[in-house]
């Protein structure tokens, strides 16, 4: 039986993801009554492709390759038997199913409305939502109470929000002319996930941190790994030395990076893809390998959004473009837009997408609450090595034409990072003569951890000699960064 029915809030969020499950819960926190609509899970895109089961296959792979470590550096007698890969998943996926059942708990804590559909604009301040049938429909009420989950019955339901909008639907895999994932054998990050098995060889198209993260795990499970990137270097928005300390680490692991080349063409086989690629030196190299990965970057989702009736539309890469970046508010007012819609300075990062949910929310409730500080956003790339980075890059701080001061400091001249023998780096980037920190540039062992300090510096627009005045933990890897500051600060110990 198909049912229609209206109903009113204060704030309506389309898209469960980080991005709007934050909106809500902070909404709802503020005391709006919140609706929010998913038309999959919530958590979205980085609970369950993203963020978590990446890393948590991630760690995995440390352990793999710290069995080989103890072997060759520490006399450690250690073998690895196998990878049982429907093991791991399982490991993985757990770690996914209790992450998810936390955020169905904060929502319903809140009282945030969670209503599983899929939701279109019809105005400035309507939305048409289609419930998605499920088993449990039939009985389900045509609106749940607070807290109450999830489905609502088929059919349309009409939502009219008092106080606002929150576009939140996030992005997908961006796919190239032929190489159109076919889920086997030219696979996107999505497919990788829950491919059957882990394969001998892959070809990675495209050295952004989605491709590296995937390279660097699957050389961890013994696969031979090519990664080709079309820009002169992989992580090509990082700063140049963290580029070239990243694919001396990767190539030192046996990970065939070819920066600066092109996939011609990729034939698909039975049991495999064979494709052709142009190196940077102009030679036209064959590459056989069981899995094409395709991770070139990711579009915005807005089909079937209704922008139009509402009086929106995207810029031509597919963004929903705020007109004051401030609240985060699109051409309409009231019509808010969070996470992967948003083009940069926003960076499609999910701890930004909390940031911009916190605001929206803040800014539906009537507080004036601090826009995004975009610059000062951490980015990591999760792969061994790994890097971590807040602030401008020393390219960027140049063409700003401000007079610049660099330090940098190879990770091995500490002692920790002697002990871990991965290598990396430290790179700071500060106006000239003790002025602002600009940019702090990481890379090596568990920087993903070390970035933290970095981004309150670079945050705070503290100067090194403030950063120098605090002590670090002997023997760290973070004493590697209170050493380039001290430097910077004319008071080296370590390094003159
Ligand atoms: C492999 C991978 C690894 C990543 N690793 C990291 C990382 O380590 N750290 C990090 O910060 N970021 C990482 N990211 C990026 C991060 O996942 C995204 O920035 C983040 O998920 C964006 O959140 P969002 O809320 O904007 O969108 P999404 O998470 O994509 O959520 C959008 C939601 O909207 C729903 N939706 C869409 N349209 C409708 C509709 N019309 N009606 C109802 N519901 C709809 C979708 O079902 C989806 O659940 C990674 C991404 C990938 C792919």
């Amino acid at each position: 039986m198909s049912t229609r029915t209206t109903n009113t809030t204060d704030v309506l969020v389309i898209g469960g993801g980080t991005g709007g499950y934050s909106t809500a819960l902070r909404a709802a926190a503020l005391g709006l009554d919140v609706v929010l609509v998913e038309r999959d899970k919530v958590g979205g895109t980085c609970l369950h492709r993203g963020c978590i089961p990446s890393k948590a296959m991630l760690h995995a792979a440390e352990l793999v390759d710290g069995i080989a470590e103890a072997r060759e550096r520490w006399g450690v007698k250690a073998t690895l038997d196998s990878v049982d890969w429907a093991a791991l998943v399982a490991t993985r996926d757990d770690i996914v199913a209790r992450n998810h059942k936390g955020v169905e708990a904060h929502l319903a804590h809140a009282g945030v409305r969670v209503v599983r559909g899929s939701a279109r604009l019809t105005g400035t301040r309507t939305v048409r939502v289609e419930g998605v049938p499920t088993d449990s429909t039939p009985g389900a009420p045509s609106m749940p109470a607070p807290g109450a989950q999830h489905e609502i019955a088929p059919g349309v339901h009409d939502f009219t929000a008092r106080r606002g909008i929150v576009l939140a639907t996030g992005s997908r895999p961006r796919t190239l002319p032929g190489f159109a994932p076919d889920g086997r054998r030219v696979v996107t990050s999505d497919d990788a996930l829950f491919a059957p098995g882990l394969p001998a060889s892959v070809l990675v198209l495209g050295g952004g941190a989605i491709g590296v993260e995937y390279a660097s795990f699957h050389r961890s499970m013994g696969a031979e790994v090519t990664l080709v990137e079309a820009a002169d270097r992989i992580v090509p928005l990082e700063d140049p030395d963290v580029s070239r300390h990243l694919t001396r680490g990767l190539k030192k692991r046996g990970i065939d990076v070819q920066a600066g080349a092109r996939l011609l063409d990729a034939e698909v086989r039975e049991n495999g893809v064979r494709a052709r690629v142009r190196t940077a030196r102009g030679e036209t190299r064959a590459v056989e390998a069981e899995r094409l990965l395709v991770a070139v970057g990711r579009v915005p989702v807005t089909e079937g959004l209704g922008l139009e009736a509402a009086g929106l539309t995207t810029d031509e890469r597919g963004f929903v473009v705020p007109a004051d970046w401030g609240r985060l508010e699109t051409a309409v007012p009231g019509i808010h837009a969070v996470g992967d819609l948003l083009p940069p300075p926003s960076p499609g990062l999910a701890h930004a997408s909390f940031a911009e949910g916190l605001l929206v929310a803040e800014t539906l409730a009537g507080l004036a609450s601090a826009p995004v500080d975009y610059g000062a956003v951490p980015r990591v790339t999760y792969s061994s090595p790994q890097t971590a980075s807040v602030g401008l890059s020393e390219t960027e701080a140049r063409a700003r034409g401000s007079e610049v001061e660099v330090n940098t400091m190879p990770l091995t001249a500490v002692a920790k990072g002697m002990v871990h023998g991965q290598g990396g780096m430290v790179k700071v980037v500060a106006e000239a003569g003790g002025g602002q920190v600009l940019g702090v540039h990481l890379v090596g062992p568990h920087v993903s951890e070390m970035i933290a300090e970095s981004q309150l510096i670079v945050g705070w627009d503290a100067e090194p000699a403030d950063v120098a005045r605090h002590v670090h933990a002997h023997p760290t890897l973070s004493e590697a960064v209170g050493e380039v500051f001290l430097t910077l600060a004319g008071r080296g110990l370590h390094q003159q």
